[in-house]
C-alpha cells in the first residue's frame, strides 16, 4: 500500500512539474492584439560516415563539411494562437520523423502538433531523411535531426518577445528555369522501363528540343516574411523561393546549398550581428516554394553559384526587411487537414519486370542508367498502401498566407494557388510535414519524362495536383474567415 502511495506521489509531482513547465512556456497567452515572435537554430550537421545516398543520385558517404546543416525555426503568437515553422536542411524528411519531433515539442512545451509546420529545403548535398531508400538508413542521424528540430522549435517559443511583422514579394526571374522540354517520342531514351514513349525529357540535347523554351511556367517570386523587435532590431526572416536546389557540388561533402547562403548573407546585409544587442541572434531562413520542375539554369552551379544566388536574393529582400511597412497587430490563424490521395501502384507486369531486372534477366541496349534503381523503387512501391492521407497546413499572418504541401510541387500549380488565393501575399512551402514525391500536373503526366515515372519519389495519382490545389484553396478561404 505504502509503495502504491509513493508511486502515486511521485507520478503526481512529475505531472505537476511538467504542467508548470508547459504553463511557463506555451500555455502563457500573449495579449490579444500584440504580436510576439521568437526564432532559434539547431545544428544538425552529420558526422563522417552518414550516407547521403538516395533512390536517384546522392553524394555518397559524408567525409567533409563545406557548410553546416541546420534546423531553422520561427515561432509566432497573438493572443491564444501560437504556431511554429521549422525549415530543415535535408533533401527530404519523412512524415514519421517530423511527427516524432512535433510530439517531443508538445510534451516539452505543450504546443499542439497541428500548430507546427516542418519542411525540408531539398539541398542535394544533405541527407535524405526519408525512412525509405535503396541504401541502409542511419537511425542515429535521424534521431539527431528529430532532436535538433524539437530543440529549435522549443527555443524559438521560449524566445517569444514583442515583435513587428512586414511582408512582401520581389520578382527574381533570373534563377528559375524549367528543366523539362517537349521532345518527339522516341528521340530520347529509352526510359528506365525500356520504353520510348516519353514526349518530355529533362535537359534533352538541344537538337532534340521541340521548343526553345522549357515546358510549363516558372515562379519568379521571392516572398519575404520579416520580423523585427519593437526597438527595430532584426529578429528573423523567412524567405520563400522556387529553385529545386543549386547543386550537389562535391561528392562526399555536405552543404546546405543556397538556402543557407541566403540566411547568412541576409544577416550581413542587415548587419544583424552587430545590431542584435541583448536579443537572441538573428535567424535567416529560406524555404522551398514550388520548384518540382525548376532549376537555377545550367550556367549557375557550384559553391560560387549558391553564394551568388544567396547574396543576390538577400540584397533583393533587404528593402522589405529594412522598411516594411511593419505592423504590430496582425491576426494569426493555422488550420490542418489531411487529404486522401490514390497511389499509382505498379501492376503485375511491372512488378515482374522489376524482379527480372534485379535477377539480371532483363537486358536491353542501351539501358537507362537508373533502370536498377527504378526496379528497386517499383518493388518498394508495390508495398505501399492503396491511398495515402498526408497533412496539409495553411497559416495566416495578417494579409500573408502560407500554404504547405508534402510534395515537390510544380511551379504552375503553385502559381495557380497564389493567383486564386484571397490573400495579398501567398506562398507555398513544399516538402512540408512529409515527403510524398513529385507532383506533376495532369498535362505533364501525359507527356511523361522524369518526375512522372512511377517510383517511391513519384507515386501520387495523376490528378493529385488538382485535388491538392482545390484542398489548399479551401483551407486558405477558411483562414481568411
Ligand atoms: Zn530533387
Amino acid at each position: 500500500m505504502k509503495k502504491n502511495i509513493n508511486w502515486f506521489v511521485t507520478a503526481l509531482s512529475t505531472m505537476l512539474l511538467w504542467m508548470l513547465l508547459v504553463a511557463d512556456v506555451c500555455a502563457a497567452q500573449g495579449e490579444e492584439g500584440t504580436l510576439l515572435a521568437g526564432a532559434a537554430v539547431a545544428d544538425i550537421t552529420p558526422e563522417k560516415g552518414v550516407s547521403m545516398k538516395g533512390s536517384v543520385g546522392g553524394n555518397g558517404i559524408v567525409n567533409e563539411v563545406h557548410d553546416p546543416l541546420h534546423a531553422r525555426c520561427v515561432a509566432l503568437r497573438n493572443g491564444e494562437t501560437t504556431l511554429a515553422i521549422c525549415v530543415v536542411d535535408a533533401t527530404s524528411f519523412w512524415a514519421e520523423g517530423m511527427e516524432r519531433a512535433k510530439t517531443m515539442v508538445h510534451k516539452r512545451i505543450g504546443l499542439p502538433v497541428e500548430r507546427i509546420l516542418i519542411s525540408a529545403t531539398h539541398s542535394h548535398a544533405a541527407i535524405r531523411v526519408r525512412g525509405i531508400s535503396t541504401e541502409p538508413i542511419d537511425m542515429k542521424y535521424y534521431a539527431l535531426v528529430e532532436e535538433g528540430v524539437a530543440d529549435a522549435i522549443c527555443q524559438a517559443v521560449r524566445n517569444l518577445a514583442p515583435a513587428e511583422v512586414a511582408y512582401g514579394v520581389v520578382s527574381k526571374p533570373e534563377y528559375v528555369k524549367g528543366r523539362r522540354w517537349r521532345i518527339e517520342a522516341g528521340s530520347c531514351g529509352p526510359n528506365p522501363f525500356g520504353e520510348r514513349t516519353d514526349r518530355a525529357w529533362m535537359y534533352p540535347r538541344v537538337r532534340n528540343r521541340l521548343d526553345p523554351e522549357p515546358l510549363g511556367r516558372s515562379d519568379p517570386s521571392l516572398s519575404i516574411l520579416s520580423l523585427r523587435h519593437v526597438d527595430g532590431t532584426p529578429l528573423a526572416v523567412l524567405g520563400n523561393y522556387s529553385i529545386h536546389y543549386v547543386g550537389g557540388f562535391k561528392r562526399n561533402c555536405v552543404s546546405a546549398d543556397y538556402f543557407a547562403s541566403f540566411a547568412e548573407e541576409l544577416g550581413k546585409v542587415l548587419d544583424a550581428e552587430n545590431s542584435t544587442g541583448d536579443h537572441p541572434s538573428f535567424v535567416g531562413i529560406m524555404s522551398n516554394g514550388n520548384s518540382g520542375n525548376i532549376a537555377p539554369g545550367q550556367g549557375v552551379r557550384g559553391y560560387d553559384g549558391m553564394r551568388r544566388i544567396g547574396r543576390d536574393l538577400a540584397e533583393a529582400a533587404a528593402d522589405i526587411c529594412r522598411n516594411g511597412p511593419y505592423l504590430r497587430d496582425v491576426p494569426l490563424a493555422m488550420v490542418e487537414e489531411r487529404l486522401e490521395l490514390q497511389v499509382r501502384k505498379p501492376d503485375a507486369q511491372r512488378i515482374q519486370w522489376a524482379r527480372d531486372v534485379l535477377a539480371g534477366k532483363w537486358k536491353i541496349k542501351p539501358m537507362h542508367g537508373w533502370t536498377h534503381t527504378y526496379a528497386q523503387g517499383t518493388l518498394q512501391l508495390a508495398e505501399y498502401p492503396d491511398t495515402v492521407s498526408p497533412r496539409f497546413q495553411v497559416i495566416r499572418i495578417g494579409a500573408l498566407a502560407i500554404a504547405s504541401n508534402p510534395c515537390e510541387m510544380y511551379a504552375e500549380t503553385g502559381l495557380a494557388i497564389k493567383e486564386a488565393s484571397p490573400f495579398k501575399v501567398t506562398f507555398n512551402i513544399e516538402l512540408a510535414n512529409g515527403q510524398n514525391g513529385y507532383l506533376p500536373p495532369p498535362e505533364q503526366h501525359e507527356l511523361g519524362g522524369y518526375s512522372t515515372w512511377p517510383t517511391i519519389s513519384s507515386y501520387l495519382e495523376v490528378n493529385a495536383s488538382e485535388k491538392i490545389k482545390a484542398h489548399l484553396l479551401e483551407l486558405l478561404a477558411r483562414v481568411a474567415g
